[in-house]
Protein backbone atom coordinates (compact mmCIF):
# COMPACT_ATOMS: atom_id res chain seq x y z
CA UNK A 1 0.00 0.00 0.00
CA UNK A 2 1.60 3.52 -1.22
CA UNK A 3 0.42 6.31 1.09
CA UNK A 4 -0.22 9.71 -0.40
CA UNK A 5 -1.79 11.38 2.81
CA UNK A 6 -4.01 14.42 2.54
CA UNK A 7 -4.35 16.76 5.00
CA UNK A 8 -7.29 17.93 5.64
CA UNK A 9 -10.15 19.70 8.34
CA UNK A 10 -12.70 18.28 6.53
CA UNK A 11 -13.18 15.51 8.63
CA UNK A 12 -16.88 14.78 10.20
CA UNK A 13 -18.26 14.78 13.70
CA UNK A 14 -14.79 15.61 14.67
CA UNK A 15 -14.33 12.53 15.85
CA UNK A 16 -11.74 9.13 15.70
CA UNK A 17 -13.14 6.09 13.00
CA UNK A 18 -13.80 3.34 15.42
CA UNK A 19 -12.45 1.02 12.75
CA UNK A 20 -15.11 -1.62 13.88
CA UNK A 21 -16.13 -2.38 9.76
CA UNK A 22 -14.83 -2.02 6.50
CA UNK A 23 -16.86 -0.29 3.49
CA UNK A 24 -16.70 -1.45 -0.08
CA UNK A 25 -17.21 0.88 -2.76
CA UNK A 26 -16.91 1.62 -6.22
CA UNK A 27 -16.15 4.61 -8.20
CA UNK A 28 -18.49 4.32 -10.98
CA UNK A 29 -15.92 6.18 -13.27
CA UNK A 30 -15.55 4.52 -15.57
CA UNK A 31 -13.43 7.40 -17.90
CA UNK A 32 -9.98 6.02 -19.25
CA UNK A 33 -7.38 7.44 -16.31
CA UNK A 34 -9.82 7.34 -13.64
CA UNK A 35 -7.64 5.30 -11.54
CA UNK A 36 -6.19 5.15 -7.58
CA UNK A 37 -3.62 7.16 -8.75
CA UNK A 38 -6.24 9.75 -10.07
CA UNK A 39 -8.69 9.49 -7.21
CA UNK A 40 -5.50 10.15 -5.06
CA UNK A 41 -4.76 13.22 -6.75
CA UNK A 42 -7.94 14.47 -6.45
CA UNK A 43 -7.86 14.17 -2.95
CA UNK A 44 -4.26 16.04 -2.58
CA UNK A 45 -5.27 18.56 -4.98
CA UNK A 46 -7.73 19.98 -2.63
CA UNK A 47 -10.85 18.77 -3.91
CA UNK A 48 -11.60 17.47 -0.71
CA UNK A 49 -15.22 17.87 1.18
CA UNK A 50 -16.36 15.36 4.12
CA UNK A 51 -17.07 12.92 1.40
CA UNK A 52 -14.17 11.28 1.10
CA UNK A 53 -12.85 7.69 1.62
CA UNK A 54 -9.45 5.66 3.16
CA UNK A 55 -7.75 3.67 -0.10
CA UNK A 56 -8.42 3.49 -3.54
CA UNK A 57 -7.74 0.29 -5.41
CA UNK A 58 -7.06 -0.44 -9.10
CA UNK A 59 -5.89 -3.06 -10.94
CA UNK A 60 -1.70 -2.38 -9.88
CA UNK A 61 -1.63 -0.39 -6.61
CA UNK A 62 -3.34 0.78 -3.56
CA UNK A 63 -2.89 4.18 -2.50
CA UNK A 64 -3.93 5.47 1.05
CA UNK A 65 -5.29 9.20 1.30
CA UNK A 66 -6.21 9.76 5.39
CA UNK A 67 -5.55 7.08 8.10
CA UNK A 68 -7.73 4.28 8.91
CA UNK A 69 -9.46 7.01 11.92
CA UNK A 70 -9.98 9.69 9.86
CA UNK A 71 -13.64 10.46 9.78
CA UNK A 72 -15.51 10.93 6.62
CA UNK A 73 -18.85 10.82 5.07
CA UNK A 74 -18.65 7.85 2.71
CA UNK A 75 -21.71 5.26 3.52
CA UNK A 76 -24.32 7.84 3.59
CA UNK A 77 -25.13 6.90 7.31
CA UNK A 78 -23.75 8.65 10.45
CA UNK A 79 -22.88 4.94 11.92
CA UNK A 80 -20.76 4.44 8.98
CA UNK A 81 -19.08 7.25 8.95
CA UNK A 82 -18.05 6.88 12.55
CA UNK A 83 -17.43 3.14 12.52
CA UNK A 84 -16.14 2.43 8.75
CA UNK A 85 -13.28 1.96 7.31
CA UNK A 86 -14.00 3.03 3.49
CA UNK A 87 -12.17 1.31 0.18
CA UNK A 88 -13.05 2.25 -3.31
CA UNK A 89 -12.20 0.06 -6.45
CA UNK A 90 -11.92 1.45 -9.33
CA UNK A 91 -13.52 0.65 -12.11
CA UNK A 92 -12.12 2.66 -14.94
CA UNK A 93 -12.59 1.22 -18.56
CA UNK A 94 -8.48 0.94 -19.09
CA UNK A 95 -8.19 -0.91 -15.77
CA UNK A 96 -8.68 -4.66 -15.31
CA UNK A 97 -11.56 -4.93 -12.72
CA UNK A 98 -10.74 -8.51 -11.50
CA UNK A 99 -7.17 -7.66 -10.81
CA UNK A 100 -8.58 -4.63 -9.15
CA UNK A 101 -11.07 -6.56 -6.88
CA UNK A 102 -8.40 -9.53 -6.78
CA UNK A 103 -5.92 -6.62 -4.96
CA UNK A 104 -9.22 -4.74 -2.95
CA UNK A 105 -9.78 -7.87 -0.91
CA UNK A 106 -6.11 -8.42 -0.31
CA UNK A 107 -6.45 -5.07 0.86
CA UNK A 108 -9.17 -5.79 3.26
CA UNK A 109 -7.72 -8.81 4.38
CA UNK A 110 -4.97 -6.59 5.57
CA UNK A 111 -7.42 -4.05 7.22
CA UNK A 112 -8.93 -6.71 8.78
CA UNK A 113 -6.12 -8.59 10.36
CA UNK A 114 -4.92 -5.10 11.33
CA UNK A 115 -8.11 -4.40 13.56
CA UNK A 116 -9.37 -7.72 13.97
CA UNK A 117 -12.76 -6.68 12.04
CA UNK A 118 -14.60 -10.11 11.57
CA UNK A 119 -16.20 -11.29 7.85
CA UNK A 120 -19.74 -10.36 9.18
CA UNK A 121 -18.79 -6.39 9.38
CA UNK A 122 -17.02 -5.83 5.54
CA UNK A 123 -19.93 -4.54 4.27
CA UNK A 124 -21.12 -2.91 0.70
CA UNK A 125 -21.89 0.48 0.62
CA UNK A 126 -25.82 -1.20 -0.20
CA UNK A 127 -25.46 -2.35 3.57
CA UNK A 128 -26.00 1.25 4.56
CA UNK A 129 -28.29 2.85 3.07
CA UNK A 130 -29.20 0.19 -0.31
CA UNK A 131 -27.20 2.34 -2.37
CA UNK A 132 -26.43 0.34 -5.57
CA UNK A 133 -22.40 0.21 -4.73
CA UNK A 134 -20.28 -1.37 -5.69
CA UNK A 135 -22.74 -1.92 -8.46
CA UNK A 136 -20.44 -3.82 -10.52
CA UNK A 137 -20.04 -6.80 -8.03
CA UNK A 138 -23.15 -6.43 -7.22
CA UNK A 139 -24.51 -7.30 -10.59
CA UNK A 140 -22.39 -9.75 -10.68
CA UNK A 141 -23.06 -11.42 -7.78
CA UNK A 142 -19.41 -11.74 -6.47
CA UNK A 143 -20.06 -10.25 -3.25
CA UNK A 144 -19.08 -13.73 -1.32
CA UNK A 145 -16.27 -14.22 -3.57
CA UNK A 146 -14.81 -11.39 -2.37
CA UNK A 147 -15.47 -11.96 1.47
CA UNK A 148 -13.99 -15.24 0.82
CA UNK A 149 -10.46 -14.09 -0.50
CA UNK A 150 -10.44 -11.44 2.45
CA UNK A 151 -9.68 -14.13 4.78
CA UNK A 152 -6.02 -13.69 3.63
CA UNK A 153 -3.53 -15.92 3.99
CA UNK A 154 -4.33 -17.54 7.18
CA UNK A 155 -4.41 -21.33 6.85
CA UNK A 156 -7.16 -21.74 9.36
CA UNK A 157 -9.78 -20.09 7.73
CA UNK A 158 -10.66 -20.35 3.70
CA UNK A 159 -10.02 -23.84 4.02
CA UNK A 160 -12.93 -26.34 4.16
CA UNK A 161 -14.17 -30.15 3.91
CA UNK A 162 -17.49 -31.28 3.53
CA UNK A 163 -18.57 -32.38 7.57
CA UNK A 164 -20.33 -35.17 6.15
CA UNK A 165 -19.82 -37.68 3.70
CA UNK A 166 -23.10 -38.61 2.17
CA UNK A 167 -25.53 -37.69 0.03
CA UNK A 168 -27.12 -33.99 -0.19
CA UNK A 169 -30.78 -34.46 0.91
CA UNK A 170 -32.01 -31.01 1.52
CA UNK A 171 -31.11 -27.68 0.57
CA UNK A 172 -31.54 -24.64 2.41
CA UNK A 173 -34.37 -22.56 1.94
CA UNK A 174 -32.70 -20.16 -0.38
CA UNK A 175 -31.59 -22.32 -2.43
CA UNK A 176 -35.24 -24.06 -3.38
CA UNK A 177 -35.40 -25.70 0.39
CA UNK A 178 -38.17 -26.24 1.83
CA UNK A 179 -39.41 -22.43 3.87
CA UNK A 180 -37.58 -21.95 7.15
CA UNK A 181 -34.60 -25.04 6.39
CA UNK A 182 -31.59 -22.92 7.86
CA UNK A 183 -29.22 -25.72 6.78
CA UNK A 184 -28.85 -28.31 4.51
CA UNK A 185 -28.81 -32.13 5.32
CA UNK A 186 -26.20 -34.75 4.33
CA UNK A 187 -27.89 -38.27 4.22
CA UNK A 188 -25.24 -41.03 4.89
CA UNK A 189 -24.35 -43.32 1.99
CA UNK A 190 -26.79 -46.01 2.93
CA UNK A 191 -29.97 -44.72 4.30
CA UNK A 192 -30.31 -45.08 8.41
CA UNK A 193 -26.89 -45.30 9.12
CA UNK A 194 -25.66 -43.80 12.55
CA UNK A 195 -22.49 -43.00 13.83
CA UNK A 196 -20.67 -42.34 10.81
CA UNK A 197 -17.81 -39.88 11.47
CA UNK A 198 -18.62 -36.04 11.47
CA UNK A 199 -16.06 -32.98 10.85
CA UNK A 200 -15.39 -29.82 11.31
CA UNK A 201 -16.21 -27.89 8.24
CA UNK A 202 -13.45 -25.20 9.16
CA UNK A 203 -11.28 -24.30 11.74
CA UNK A 204 -13.17 -22.71 14.68
CA UNK A 205 -13.93 -22.70 18.29
CA UNK A 206 -16.60 -24.77 20.11
CA UNK A 207 -18.80 -22.46 21.45
CA UNK A 208 -21.47 -24.71 22.39
CA UNK A 209 -22.77 -28.41 22.82
CA UNK A 210 -26.00 -30.07 23.24
CA UNK A 211 -25.43 -33.57 24.06
CA UNK A 212 -28.20 -36.29 25.11
CA UNK A 213 -31.02 -35.75 23.08
CA UNK A 214 -33.73 -38.44 22.66
CA UNK A 215 -34.80 -39.15 19.17
CA UNK A 216 -38.05 -37.67 18.29
CA UNK A 217 -37.55 -34.62 20.91
CA UNK A 218 -38.57 -31.84 19.00
CA UNK A 219 -36.95 -29.32 21.27
CA UNK A 220 -34.42 -26.68 20.51
CA UNK A 221 -31.38 -27.38 20.94
CA UNK A 222 -28.63 -24.47 19.08
CA UNK A 223 -31.40 -22.21 17.76
CA UNK A 224 -35.18 -22.33 17.46
CA UNK A 225 -36.31 -24.67 15.97
CA UNK A 226 -33.36 -26.33 15.03
CA UNK A 227 -33.27 -29.97 16.97
CA UNK A 228 -31.54 -32.61 18.21
CA UNK A 229 -27.90 -33.09 19.89
CA UNK A 230 -24.62 -31.32 18.34
CA UNK A 231 -22.54 -28.02 18.51
CA UNK A 232 -21.48 -24.85 17.33
CA UNK A 233 -18.40 -23.62 16.04
CA UNK A 234 -17.29 -19.99 15.95
CA UNK A 235 -14.69 -20.02 12.93
CA UNK A 236 -12.09 -16.96 13.26
CA UNK A 237 -13.87 -14.67 11.08
CA UNK A 238 -16.86 -14.81 13.46
CA UNK A 239 -19.07 -16.85 11.44
CA UNK A 240 -20.68 -19.54 13.17
CA UNK A 241 -21.06 -23.21 11.86
CA UNK A 242 -24.00 -25.09 13.63
CA UNK A 243 -23.80 -28.87 13.35
CA UNK A 244 -27.51 -31.42 14.43
CA UNK A 245 -28.32 -34.42 14.84
CA UNK A 246 -24.37 -35.10 15.89
CA UNK A 247 -23.34 -37.36 19.03
CA UNK A 248 -20.57 -34.95 19.71
CA UNK A 249 -17.24 -36.68 20.94
CA UNK A 250 -17.01 -36.46 25.06
CA UNK A 251 -13.21 -34.89 25.03
CA UNK A 252 -14.70 -31.54 22.99
CA UNK A 253 -15.85 -28.88 25.25
CA UNK A 254 -16.59 -25.81 25.07
CA UNK A 255 -13.78 -22.86 24.49
CA UNK A 256 -11.31 -25.97 22.57
CA UNK A 257 -9.93 -24.90 19.10
CA UNK A 258 -11.08 -27.25 16.53
CA UNK A 259 -8.95 -27.53 13.23
CA UNK A 260 -10.72 -27.75 10.08
CA UNK A 261 -11.31 -31.50 8.92
CA UNK A 262 -10.91 -32.62 12.99
CA UNK A 263 -13.43 -35.67 13.78
CA UNK A 264 -16.16 -33.93 15.90
CA UNK A 265 -18.50 -36.66 16.96
CA UNK A 266 -21.03 -38.76 14.79
CA UNK A 267 -24.64 -38.74 13.36
CA UNK A 268 -27.39 -40.02 15.35
CA UNK A 269 -30.98 -39.98 15.38
CA UNK A 270 -31.17 -37.23 17.94
CA UNK A 271 -34.04 -34.68 17.62
CA UNK A 272 -36.50 -34.59 14.97
CA UNK A 273 -35.72 -36.07 11.93
CA UNK A 274 -37.48 -38.28 9.45
CA UNK A 275 -34.08 -40.08 8.20
CA UNK A 276 -30.67 -40.28 9.44
CA UNK A 277 -29.13 -37.48 8.35
CA UNK A 278 -26.83 -34.75 9.30
CA UNK A 279 -28.13 -30.85 9.27
CA UNK A 280 -25.66 -27.94 8.60
CA UNK A 281 -25.73 -24.53 9.07
CA UNK A 282 -23.58 -21.20 8.34
CA UNK A 283 -24.62 -18.34 10.25
CA UNK A 284 -22.72 -14.93 9.28
CA UNK A 285 -22.27 -13.75 12.92
CA UNK A 286 -21.96 -16.72 15.39
CA UNK A 287 -23.68 -15.04 18.10
CA UNK A 288 -26.51 -14.56 15.81
CA UNK A 289 -28.79 -17.95 15.07
CA UNK A 290 -31.08 -15.33 12.43
CA UNK A 291 -27.71 -14.86 10.00
CA UNK A 292 -28.08 -17.85 8.31
CA UNK A 293 -27.26 -17.99 4.96
CA UNK A 294 -26.62 -20.95 2.28
CA UNK A 295 -23.89 -23.05 3.24
CA UNK A 296 -23.61 -23.79 -0.71
CA UNK A 297 -22.27 -20.56 -1.04
CA UNK A 298 -19.31 -21.35 1.14
CA UNK A 299 -19.02 -24.97 -0.55
CA UNK A 300 -18.60 -23.23 -3.76
CA UNK A 301 -16.39 -20.96 -3.22
CA UNK A 302 -13.97 -23.96 -2.04
CA UNK A 303 -15.01 -26.16 -4.51
CA UNK A 304 -16.70 -28.97 -1.75
CA UNK A 305 -19.21 -30.65 -3.27
CA UNK A 306 -21.38 -31.33 -0.01
CA UNK A 307 -21.64 -34.83 1.19
CA UNK A 308 -17.89 -35.49 -0.80
CA UNK A 309 -15.29 -37.49 1.20
CA UNK A 310 -13.28 -35.37 3.45
CA UNK A 311 -9.74 -35.73 1.64
CA UNK A 312 -5.82 -35.04 2.43
CA UNK A 313 -7.03 -33.75 6.20
CA UNK A 314 -8.37 -36.48 7.65
CA UNK A 315 -7.58 -40.19 8.65
CA UNK A 316 -10.95 -42.20 8.27
CA UNK A 317 -12.04 -43.07 11.42
CA UNK A 318 -13.38 -46.38 12.02
CA UNK A 319 -17.06 -46.00 14.24
CA UNK A 320 -15.91 -47.73 17.47
CA UNK A 321 -14.46 -47.20 20.03
CA UNK A 322 -14.61 -43.31 20.05
CA UNK A 323 -10.78 -42.52 19.64
CA UNK A 324 -9.94 -39.22 21.82
CA UNK A 325 -9.23 -35.70 19.55
CA UNK A 326 -6.29 -34.13 20.59
CA UNK A 327 -8.16 -30.48 20.72
CA UNK A 328 -5.32 -28.46 19.05
CA UNK A 329 -4.13 -25.72 21.17
CA UNK A 330 -2.36 -23.83 18.21
CA UNK A 331 -3.23 -20.09 17.64
CA UNK A 332 -4.67 -19.09 14.34
CA UNK A 333 -1.39 -17.03 12.41
CA UNK A 334 -2.34 -13.35 11.59
CA UNK A 335 -3.11 -12.60 7.79
CA UNK A 336 0.14 -11.50 6.07
CA UNK A 337 0.25 -8.26 5.86
CA UNK A 338 -1.13 -6.41 3.09
CA UNK A 339 0.54 -6.09 -0.03
CA UNK A 340 3.68 -3.26 -0.20
CA UNK A 341 3.62 -1.36 -3.64
CA UNK A 342 5.58 1.26 -1.97
CA UNK A 343 8.40 1.74 -4.48
CA UNK A 344 6.28 3.33 -6.83
CA UNK A 345 6.33 7.26 -5.85
CA UNK A 346 5.95 8.62 -9.08
CA UNK A 347 3.16 10.89 -9.04
CA UNK A 348 0.99 10.13 -12.74
CA UNK A 349 -0.83 12.36 -14.37
CA UNK A 350 -4.00 13.09 -12.79
CA UNK A 351 -7.81 12.41 -14.12
CA UNK A 352 -8.32 14.61 -17.48
ZN1 LIG B 1 -20.33 3.61 -2.48
ZN1 LIG C 1 -32.05 -30.01 8.02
Amino acid sequence: MREQLVKSSAQIYDGTDQCTSITIHETANESVGADAQAHANLRSNGNVHQVSWHITVDDTEAIRSYPDTAQWWHAGTREGAESSIAVEICVNSDGNYDKAFALAAEVVAGLRAKHGIPRSKVYDHAHWTGRNCPSVMRATGRWQEFLNLTEGANPTIGTMVSPFEGRLTANHQDRGGYKGHKGLDIAPPKPGQTRMPVYAAFAGTWKKIVRNVKAGNRASTLAPARTGGGGLIANPDGEGNGYNHVDILDAWKVGDKAAVGDLIGYNDLSGNQTGAHVHFEMWKDWEDHNSDYDPRDAFDAHGVRPGSAPKGIITPVASKPKPKPKPSTSKPKPASSVNSRADNTAIQTALT
